[in-house]
């Protein structure tokens, strides 16, 4: 074994590592520091709120003044932000000092916040939530190289999908071989992504997460008012300006739909133009591909700095009020990626499943430190080839289009927080919740999923769309956002499973040997 194949083959060892250090530093700055959101005020459990105790100049960033109009013995009941999820006013009750804590860490800083006050008459006072704590000070050296790190993926995500996909359909030349593998990748994505809603709605029927929830939330707000329509994503499908597409990273499903287009009527190019452009896109892969590889080597580094970043400026505090929500998602996960993608790869793909999950693991633990699978697609491709010995002709089909059109941890996820909140106001009264709107969610979970883009929150984002098809108030969604980024990071690592055992269900079909094994399943 060269010494370029044993580096390779620990990698998976120095990125577990340098992921569990990142969480050790993440966590320890969390407890040690305060954060950005200080009041700069000791608080403490009240009627109808919390009172000011007093102020403490000692919790504020070095060289703040507390807010002048904030005195002891004012009560405060309640934060309001300036934007949320929806771009737009968001009120937080304050129950109990614990959960102005908790609520101040989730905001972070530089976000006008007002609060409401009882003291006296009913008053209220806006104040900045500085950027700079100490908790910040420390935990920015991490999140400068961390943007780096994020900023190099993103940077290849565009012209890695436009030459991945071009090449790949060149290579399968247009006829019958595209006809085939588009239907077997496509039936692929439909099918599990399927199965992910479906595991998901069982679930969450099952411990039913949602009834009785302590969620605090006003459910006689207004409900959802401008219902959107999801088959919106088809029309969306088509660019209308190519080059505006390739500006944004949130537009892969453009850039797939001309890239596919594209690649397609080179195959039914004249011989000399099929030659030149099949060539240099082929030498733009090969080049991209080259920087991907770079970029590989900044993997262990750049998750230990992300997952510091991550941990340290959310904690573990947050989870406790929706941890049966975490909990079903969790479990749905686990379940979908441990069991249901592993019995396709071994029986459907004939690869073993355990093996194919090892070689697999650079680009799962990536997936996880970025909660982006489009940010990780340059590490996928990378070990697809390399780790699962996938041919080229199959991987760079598969993969690019499976980091934007196949996520089936998203799917599951939609599924499970539409029909959470849906369970939580049905349970308080206000809303029936039967079966065809079960299956409704189901469609627009595996609708949301094609639609999202592989950008961390994406999921959330297309939350919004399910929850205002259905008329429910979109402020559910903004208290999920506080535990949105450790169900990210899971959803993402089982997005990004779901591709690769993608690749090797249909490189194995497509009579390959993914990592090299002899494979069993009959081809077909
Ligand atoms: N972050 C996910 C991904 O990139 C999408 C999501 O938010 O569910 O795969």
């Amino acid at each position: 074994m060269s010494g370029a194949e044993t580096g390779r083959k620990a990698l998976h060892w120095w990125i577990l590592g340098f992921m569990a250090i990142g969480v050790i530093v993440g966590a320890t700055i969390q407890s040690m520091t305060e954060g950005p959101g200080s009041i700069g005020a000791k608080v403490v459990d009240a009627e109808g709120g919390v009172r000011v105790e007093s102020i403490r100049t000692s919790l504020l960033p070095k060289g703040r003044k507390p807010t002048e109009a904030l005195a002891v013995g004012d009560v405060i009941s309640a934060l309001v932000l300036d934007k949320g999820v929806e771009g737009r006013e968001r009120r937080i009750a304050v129950e109990s000092a614990a959960g102005l804590r908790a609520t101040l860490d989730e905001v972070g800083y530089g976000m006008v916040a007002s609060l409401e006050r009882v003291g006296g008459a009913p008053r209220s006072v806006t104040l900045e939530l500085e950027p700079t704590s100490s908790r910040n000070s420390l935990i920015e050296p991490f999140r400068f190289v961390a943007d780096i790190f994020m900023r190099l993926l993103k940077m290849l995500i565009v012209p890695l999908v436009l030459t991945s996909i071009i090449t790949g359909v060149t290579g399968l030349g247009g006829g019958s071989d595209f006809g085939r593998l588009g239907r077997r990748t496509l039936g692929y994505y439909i099918m599990t992504s399927l199965l992910a809603a479906g595991l998901g709605l069982l679930l969450v029927n099952v411990i039913r997460p949602g009834e009785g929830a302590e969620l605090g939330l006003a459910v006689d707000a207004a409900f959802g008012s401008e219902s959107q329509n999801l088959w919106d994503i088809f029309r969306r499908m088509v660019p209308e300006n190519v080059f505006s597409a390739f500006s944004a990273n949130g537009q892969m499903l453009q850039i797939i739909f001309f890239a596919l287009l594209f690649g397609y009527f080179i195959t039914r190019s004249s011989d000399t133009t099929r030659a030149t452009m099949t060539q240099f896109f082929e030498a733009a892969f090969e080049v991209v591909m080259r920087l991907a590889q770079a970029v590989m080597l900044t993997v262990p580094v750049g998750v230990l700095c992300l997952l510091v970043k991550v941990v340290g400026e959310t904690g573990f505090g947050v989870f406790k009020p929706l941890a049966w929500y975490m909990l079903t998602v969790f479990l749905a996960l686990v379940i979908h990626a441990g069991v249901v993608l592993p019995m396709l790869v071994r029986f459907v793909g004939g690869v073993n499943p355990l093996r194919w999950a090892k070689a697999m693991s650079p680009a799962l633990m990536t997936a996880f430190s970025t909660s982006s699978s489009s940010m990780t697609l340059p590490v996928t491709l990378e070990t697809i080839e390399e780790r699962g010995k996938v041919s080229n002709k199959v991987s760079s089909f598969v993969a690019p289009l499976g980091s934007t059109v196949n996520m089936d941890g998203t799917a599951l996820y939609e599924c499970i927080g539409v029909i959470f909140l849906a369970q939580y106001y049905a349970s308080t009264g206000n809303f029936e919740f039967g079966f065809t709107q079960q299956v409704y969610v189901v469609i627009a979970a595996l609708l949301a999923s094609i639609g999202a883009a592989g950008i961390p929150s994406a999921g959330l984002v297309m939350m919004l769309t399910i929850l205002s098809a259905l008329e429910l108030p979109l402020e559910g969604a903004a208290l999920l956002l506080a535990v949105d980024r450790p169900l990210d990071m899971c959803r993402t690592v089982v997005n990004v499973w779901s591709d690769t055992c993608g690749t090797a269900v249909i490189a194995s079909r497509e009579g390959e040997t993914p990592l090299g094994e002899a494979v069993a399943a009959a081809q077909t």
